[in-house]
């Protein structure tokens, strides 16, 4: 039996936990009833943290997580075998609309943090000025009050920016060219003990150093007497006289087997934490009925260039995204990232045709990827879709396009500036390669049309908004469903909007600033 309940864990804490404290539902032979104070639907970045604050609390709580859960020492390195071990869909959801765009969501253990980037980034004070002016949020979501949650999540997660030996040259040549040019470039902060710039992020950290909920909050909570049942999937949560008490899950992926029903019964409330995709549709499985449910849905669309240099730049060695720009978030609303993605991606945006194809692939160590996130102002809406699948419709605004343009245009001149020889922008309709700072123009002068633009979305919000009216908000302001008492929305689907930096930390502590406030109550 383990004692790891603090950050001091040891490396591997997936492999350590308290016997019973796993229920893999694949393998139950007979339904199964239980009883606690809190049920915590997803295991992600948001159930995790409240399901370790609860705990801590006292409270006896259950997990419900979809997916399995993938220890560290089964991951792969394989795209294929990875993606269908750690993803929704095997990483196929797309959103629909003027153009499909990829949406890429965890589903294991660890939720989304399990194949994220680790990047942290404190939500911006103007976000937070803006949801209490125009959403009506008030004194329940502040500054002060997130601060001291921010705090311990850095604490806890060990925050600091990229250690210079896993830099890697990558993210040394954007922080060094951006400052050259006059844009503040920097190592980004990241969620990681011992990162060894090994580059797999997007597949699972193999050394465990990157601090995921599966080898950080999700252990620590079981560790303090949590039970997480994985495998399951809440398909409702039981509102009785306005208050919700139990959550009714079934066993999935048990390959033919019989899938055997899970109650759950939540003494004093449910936290529900399945992301701003899934958590529209689980409340509406609910009987949660509002106009503003599944709506104003909100992403952060992001978009590689390119750039094929004269040197070797490797970029599969160094942390997986390591350096960051966020200059242009509040004039232009983008920001600009470093990123390293497996070979078999990275590929397919290798231009050219026949021996010149194949003369840029054997050079594929020399190029560098560097990407754009948009604040994009589009919103969508997030339905139920075909065999409970989510459907989600998104398309872009003409302004967003604009942002995009103007934001692979900073990006290529920076690549040049970098001394690129070639730069492959990725943009219908503009030339696959560019060879000279001035072609840049041709970017700016590029289409407005998001069928020319490769697009993938990862940050997700918006889709059960918090405010204090339940004509244009699903939550209110004490973050529990207007019509369910004691139904606590945790995750970003209540974020009036989206943020302009990467969410998790904001997740995070606002789903923390939750817990302790119902814990305390
Ligand atoms: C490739 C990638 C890279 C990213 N990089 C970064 C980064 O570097 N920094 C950053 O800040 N953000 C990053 N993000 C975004 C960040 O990971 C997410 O915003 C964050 O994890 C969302 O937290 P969440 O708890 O809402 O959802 P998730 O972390 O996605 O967790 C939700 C969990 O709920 C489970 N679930 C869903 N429905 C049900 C159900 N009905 N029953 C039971 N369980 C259910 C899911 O299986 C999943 O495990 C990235 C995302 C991706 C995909
Ligand atoms: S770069 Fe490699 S070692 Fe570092 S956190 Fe990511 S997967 Fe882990």
């Amino acid at each position: 039996m383990s004692n790891i309940t603090s950050p001091s864990a040891a490396p591997y804490p997936d492999e350590q936990l308290r016997e019973g404290a796993v229920v893999d539902c694949r393998l139950l032979r007979a339904d199964l009833r239980d009883e606690y104070d809190y049920v915590v639907i997803g295991s992600g970045a948001a159930g995790a943290v409240a399901a370790h604050t609860l705990a801590k609390s006292g409270a006896s709580v259950a997990i419900l997580e979809e997916g399995p859960w993938v220890k560290t020492r089964d991951f792969s390195d394989d795209l294929h075998t990875s993606f269908n071990k750690l993803m929704r869909m095997s990483g196929t959801q797309i959103l629909t609309g003027r153009s499909f765009m990829p949406l890429l969501q965890g589903r294991c253990v660890g939720g989304s943090t399990v194949i994220n980037s680790a990047i942290a980034w404190r939500t911006p004070e103007d976000v937070i000025e803006s949801w209490q002016r125009e959403f009506g949020l008030g004194e329940s979501v502040t500054m002060a009050k997130l601060d001291p949650h921010f705090d311990a999540l850095e604490r806890d997660l060990n925050v600091h920016p990229v250690n210079d030996d896993v830099l890697g040259t990558s993210n040394r040549l954007f922080v060094e060219t951006a400052k050259a040019i006059g844009i503040a470039g920097a190592p980004m902060q990241r969620y990681e003990r011992g990162c060894k710039g090994s580059s797999r992020c997007l597949t699972g950290c193999p050394s465990a150093a990157k601090q995921g909920m599966n080898v950080s909050y999700i252990p620590w909570a079981l560790s303090l007497g949590a039970r997480i049942f994985s495998s399951c999937r809440a398909s409702k949560i039981e509102v009785r006289n306005g208050r919700a008490v139990a959550v009714h899950g079934r066993a999935v992926d048990t390959e033919g087997g019989p899938s055997r029903k899970v109650t759950l019964i939540a003494k004093k409330g449910v936290f529900l934490a399945a992301s701003a995709i899934q958590t529209p549709n689980v409340l509406r499985r609910s009987g949660v009925r509002n106009s503003a449910l599944g709506r104003h849905f909100q992403a952060h669309p992001g978009l590689a260039t390119f750039a094929m240099f004269d040197k070797p730049i490797d970029m599969y060695f160094g942390a997986t995204q390591g350096a960051e720009a966020i200059d242009f978030r509040k004039s232009d609303r983008f920001k600009l990232e470093t990123i390293s993605m497996p070979p078999e991606i990275a590929a397919i945006r290798v231009p050219g045709v026949g021996r010149e194809f194949v003369e840029r692939l054997t050079q594929l160590g020399n190029t560098a990827m560097w990407v754009v996130q948009v604040r994009a102002k589009a919103e969508g809406v997030v339905r139920p879709g075909f065999g409970g699948a989510d459907q989600v419709s998104f398309s872009l605004l003409k302004s967003d396009l604009e942002q995009t343009r103007k934001a692979c245009a900073v990006l290529a001149r920076l690549y040049f500036a970098a001394g690129a020889r070639e730069v492959w922008p990725g943009i219908y309709g503009v030339p696959p390669i560019l060879t000279s700072p001035d072609q840049v123009r041709l970017i700016e002068e590029g289409p407005l049309d998001s069928r020319s633009y490769s697009f993938i979305a990862t940050h997700l919000f918006g889709t059960a908004r918090m405010g204090p009216d339940r004509e244009s908000s699903v939550v209110g302001l004490d973050f529990s469903a207007h019509d369910a008492k004691g139904l606590y929305v945790v995750d970003s689907s209540i974020f009036p909007t989206n943020l302009g930096v990467n969410p998790q930390h904001s997740i995070m502590a606002i789903s923390r600033l939750v817990a302790t406030q119902v814990a305390e109550a």
